[in-house]
This record gives C-alpha cells, structure tokens and sequence, in this order.
C-alpha cells in the first residue's frame, strides 16, 4: 500500500474538524481507534503482533524469535496536536516494510514495527509512560499511582481498553530489540534538508509550580492586603521566558489551574507546570535555579508561597555514535542535529538498546499544534531512507 493512501486512511482517526488538531491520549477512544487501525494494517500484512502488560506493541515480519531490528513511534498526541508527531513514524515504517517486500527484499533477521502508548504523557502527565515502564525506568507501583486529569486511574483506564493491569511492568518485547529507529517528524526548523539523523535529544524537565496565598473578595480586599498567588505566578511566568532566553535554553508554562478559579476571587492557589529544557544538564539546573530564585523573591513580595516539585527529569541522551554514523553513511551524508523533543527512542537508548532516529523535514518548525505540518515529497523521502537503513541494518 502507498505511503499516501496509508497516510490519508490514518490520518483521518480522531481529527478534530473545527481545529482540524487530533487529542489521542493514551487509551482514550480515539487512541484506541488509531491502535486497532494499526492492528488492521498488521494482520493485513501478516505480520506477528506481540503486545506487553501496558500496551506497546510490536508487529514482526520474519522469524519468531531472537533479537530484531525494530522500528516505528507513538499513536497518541498531545491536546489538540497535530498530524504528523508520532503517527509519521508508524505509518512510515509500514511504508518503508511494503517497499522492501515489493524489491523482494528477505530480512536476515526479523523486522518490527512498534507502537509505543502514551509517548507525550498528555494523559497521564508522564512523557513516554509506555517505554519507560517497558524498560523498568518508571516501577509498576509508580505508574499505576498515576491518575488523569479526570482523576481515573491508570488501572481503570487500561482495564476500560481491554488491558489487565496486572502485567504493568518491565516488558519483554525490549528482549527482541535489537536495534531501534525512530522515524520523526523534525519538530524545529533546524533541519533544511528533506531527511535528518539525530544526534542527541536535550535534558528535559518537568515541574509543578505550587503558588499559595489566600483567597479573598476582588471588590473589598485592598490591593496593599492581598497574597495573591497570580501575581507571583504571573511574575514567574516571564522570568522563566527570560531566564531561558539568556541561557538559550527553552521554559514553557503551558498548563496551569487555579483555585478557586473564581472571575471575582483572589485566588487561593495557583499550580503551574514549567516545561523547561536545554543542551546539557549543567544549563538546566542552572536555569530551573534562575527561575525558582525569581519566583522565590516575588513570593516574599507577595506574601505568597512556593513549591516547586520535580514531576518528571530525563538527562541528555546522546545516541551511539557508531549507529548514527551508519545511518548518515546510507544516506549519503544526511545532515546530523540534536533535538530539544523528547522520545521513545531516548528511553530505548538509555535502556541499552542501540537506538537512532531519523527526521523528517518540518518547513514551519510548528509543533504540538494543528499546524504542525511536512510536505508529501519530504515524507516519501523519509520512508526511502527509513527503507534503505532497514535494508542495511537487516540484510
Ligand atoms: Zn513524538
């Protein structure tokens, strides 16, 4: 089947028509719709789906057992994200498996296409919730603590797709990966060429901002009596921009709530979530420091608190150099550049499974949106190059 009518099937699940973005979060009714499209388009093929206690799965041509060359990505997005994020790496691969079936191609070893659930933790507030449980970085215990925006556990939400809860844990499917690559659209705009291959993937982290103060009348309370937590968060809001920009790093507050999120309240509490991220470790603490120290100082202002809680940290991942430059070397010298997004294939590679990634050109640099966008002839590049690397790594 072409990559185009591949594509276009697909990327019909779940769109939204009047934003046209898509929300899949993991095991949502929408999720679920692209895992079974998925499923459909694996026993269409013949291919050998395996999955593991939390929903990963793997989908093998060739031999039954003994380590393979595995690719593919996510399903899932973020809210109200776009197309491409995750779904271009699947349905490349699927692309890329049916051209080399077509030249007559015959694997020395067994070649997978993986699906990898909750990859942008949208749901569940914890990027790469599948793999880093698969790869025992994130305990069973930890993982089925987690609770969704709803409040549903994770244990029901996988019980309401048909998952026993039970086989949370580290996966066996990691056993069979011999090797990993992750086709992905480029999520900036430093990529110029059609195709890229990853060098690294920044530190990133993930932290809950707990403003308190106390909750009063908007008309009676005095501006000089007021604790206001907004205002401390407000504050915060742009030291982080500022402090990110200085280091030329990246903090985003993308998500906060408010108590009790009254239009005539000062409010209570404010929890803001900071999404801050950077080239290496030594310039994420420094900026996190920056901007809890701002934050800190305002809050003495304000006569509000501060909390900051580390929800989730990943470290520098530097893919294997030897890997990479194989990859560049089958594709003629593919430029090579870092990544400030994090993936699957970050967790696999920590994980010890020798592990790349390709990207595909993003001409806006627009991601995590609607907009988000890759032109047909840089993705029909992208399943060429994602084939010839097969080829080369499976022959
Ligand atoms: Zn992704």
């Amino acid at each position: 089947m072409s990559f185009e009518s591949l594509w276009a099937d697909q990327s019909a699940i779940g769109r939204n028509p009047e934003t046209g973005g898509y929300t899949r979060g993991g095991w949502t009714p929408t999720e679920r719709e692209a895992t079974h499209w998925f499923l459909d388009q694996c026993a269409a093929r013949g291919l050998a789906v395996e999955s593991d206690g939390i929903g990963n799965l793997i989908a093998w041509w060739g031999a039954s057992d003994g380590p393979g060359v595995v690719t593919g990505s996510h399903l899932d997005s973020v809210i109200d994200g776009g197309a491409f994020d995750g779904p271009l790496g699947v349905v490349s691969a699927l692309a890329a498996i049916d051209r080399l079936r077509a030249e007559g191609f015959e694997p020395s070893v067994p070649l997978g296409v993986g699906a990898f659930v909750e990859e942008e933790g949208s749901r569940f507030g914890m990027p790469c919730l599948g793999s880093r449980v698969a790869a025992g970085v994130l305990s069973a215990e930890k993982a089925l603590a987690l609770t969704d925006r709803a409040g549903v556990p994770l244990a029901l939400a996988l019980e309401q797709a048909g998952i026993d809860p039970a086989g949370v844990g580290p996966s066996p499917l990691l056993q069979r990966m011999g090797t990993f690559v992750e086709l992905h659209v480029e999520q900036g705009r430093g990529l110029t060429a059609p195709v890229g291959v990853a060098s690294s993937i920044w530190p990133h982290g993930r932290f809950r901002f707990t403003f308190g103060g106390e909750a009063n009348h908007a008309g009676t309370t005095l501006m000089e009596d007021r604790h206001d937590p907004m205002l401390t968060y407000a504050m915060t809001a742009l030291a982080a921009n500022k402090q990110a920009r200085l280091a030329g790093a990246r903090a985003t507050f993308g998500r906060i709530s408010v108590e009790p999120n009254g239009t005539n309240a000062v409010p209570s509490q404010v929890t803001a979530w900071l999404d801050a991220r950077a080239a290496d470790t030594a310039t994420l603490e420094l900026l996190l420091a920056a901007i809890t120290k701002q934050a800190t100082e305002r809050a003495e202002r304000d006569g509000t608190t501060l909390e900051v809680t580390p929800e989730s940290v990943s470290p520098i991942v530097n893919f294997p150099t030897g890997l990479r430059d194989r990859l560049v070397g089958v594709l003629d010298g593919a430029p090579v550049l870092p990544t400030g997004a994090g993936h699957d294939a970050g967790v696999f590679s920590d994980a010890g499974i020798p592990t790349a990634m390709l990207f595909v050109r993003n001409p806006t640099g627009i991601s995590h949106s609607p907009a988000e966008y890759a032109e047909q002839d840089d993705c029909l590049a992208g399943v060429e190059a994602l084939a010839a690397v097969l080829k080369d790594l499976a022959k």
